[in-house]
């Protein structure tokens, strides 16, 4: 029987966790895709989780998975994302503004501008470096997750707080 993975709680605002500015990730071993593998049950767990950073799970390192094919309306994407050290090196295109929430502010939608386009190096979980370009939707879910690794809530970035409402429902 295959064993079953416990779902560890996403913590929430004001949880000071989520404030801290996470670390270079050095080695890359077992340790890391167990976190990797509880990151991603974290996620998958609530309706409409497209991302999650370790800090999330009080985990003070950079890594982050993003999966955007799960998103209600369709966009370009990479698929399934294990990101390690993830830098944007690049960002381009105008800033769109779009509606974002946060699984670690539960209850609350705001708007955000973010670049339409972001060129992003990172690390796999074996260490090995890569390049890639993202755009749209996948971008936006990329911004707010590094975002996290640097404290930095989505809350902090609304254009004003009228535009921050109550999820209903
Ligand atoms: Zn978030």
């Amino acid at each position: 029987m295959a064993r079953q993975r416990k779902v560890r709680s996403i913590i929430v605002l004001p949880d000071a966790r989520l404030r801290q500015v996470s670390q270079t990730v050095p080695t890359f071993d077992q340790n890391l895709i167990e976190q990797f593998a509880d990151m991603e049950a974290a996620m998958r767990s609530g309706p409409g989780g497209v991302g999650i950073a370790a800090p999330q799970l009080g985990d003070n390192r950079r890594i982050m998975v993003v999966d955007c094919t799960v998103a209600r309306h369709s966009c370009r994407n990479h698929g399934l994302l294990h990101l390690v050290n993830p830098e944007i090196i690049e960002h381009s295109g105008d800033d769109v503004l779009g509606r974002e929430g946060c699984l670690s502010v539960p209850d609350w939608i705001g708007m955000v501008s973010r670049a339409r386009i972001i060129r992003l190096k990172y690390q796999d979980m074996q260490g090995e470096t890569y390049e890639m370009e993202a755009s749209g939707f996948e971008a936006r879910v990329i911004q707010h997750e590094v975002d996290h690794l640097d404290g930095i809530l989505f809350i902090d970035r609304v254009v004003s707080t009228h535009d921050l409402v109550r999820r209903m429902g």
